[in-house]
């Protein structure tokens, strides 16, 4: 794998600005793949790597970079719990780990560049040197992975009874004995705009 000054630099580009949260990022998805023995997360491993990053935030989009995962990929999923974690998941052996960011590793900045005095220019230098058991916590955990959350094509495609709509990948639901989209099952987030005629 490259080097931790090549990682953030193509993550800083691809996200569009160098930020704490892509320091935190890089480093934490390089911890990641080593713990559960990724070495070429781009490269032969590429099949064996599935992430869940638990918050859509810039440490998001460093993870993407490093790891290659993408929600476009289903190598990725995002559960929105606004919690800076993420799952790395070697699928070939089943070991995974979590890692959490530390909110103390905040206020710990402090103490490695004290000569900074803006605050985050602080954290963003300090990040870049911390040992990793000052930024994370690890977490040994296992995942149940549904076969419907896999890559790969799509296990199923129906249509809505309700909208037409075509819902893949099983996220279709039963209701009072009809097959219906989530959005008809009441989760709709838009509302369509009533055409009013002349
Ligand atoms: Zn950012
Ligand atoms: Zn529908």
């Amino acid at each position: 794998m490259e080097s931790f000054e090549e990682l953030l630099e193509v993550s800083t580009r691809i996200h569009g600005h160098i930020c704490a949260g892509q320091v935190i990022g890089v480093r934490m998805a390089m911890a990641g793949l080593e713990r559960i023995g990724i070495a070429e997360p781009k490269g032969r491993d590429r099949k064996k790597l599935y992430v869940l990053v638990e918050i859509d935030r810039c440490a998001t989009d460093a993870i993407q970079s490093v790891t290659g995962c993408s929600l476009g990929k289903r190598s990725m999923r995002w559960l929105d719990f606004g919690i800076m974690a993420a799952t790395f998941v070697n699928l070939e052996t089943k070991q995974a780990v979590r890692i959490t960011a530390l909110e103390e590793s905040r206020e710990r900045s402090k103490h490695y560049c004290p000569e900074i005095e803006n605050k985050y220019q602080q954290q963003l230098a300090a990040y870049r040197v911390m040992p990793l058991e000052e930024l994370f916590s690890f977490q040994e955990v296992t995942v149940q992975l549904a076969d419907c959350d896999m890559p790969g094509r799509p296990l199923r495609r129906v249509r809505c009874e309700q909208c037409g709509d075509w819902v893949q990948d099983c996220r279709e639901v039963s209701d009072q004995g009809r097959t219906i989209c989530r959005a008809c099952a009441g989760a709709r987030y838009y509302q369509p705009i009533e055409q009013q005629e002349g």
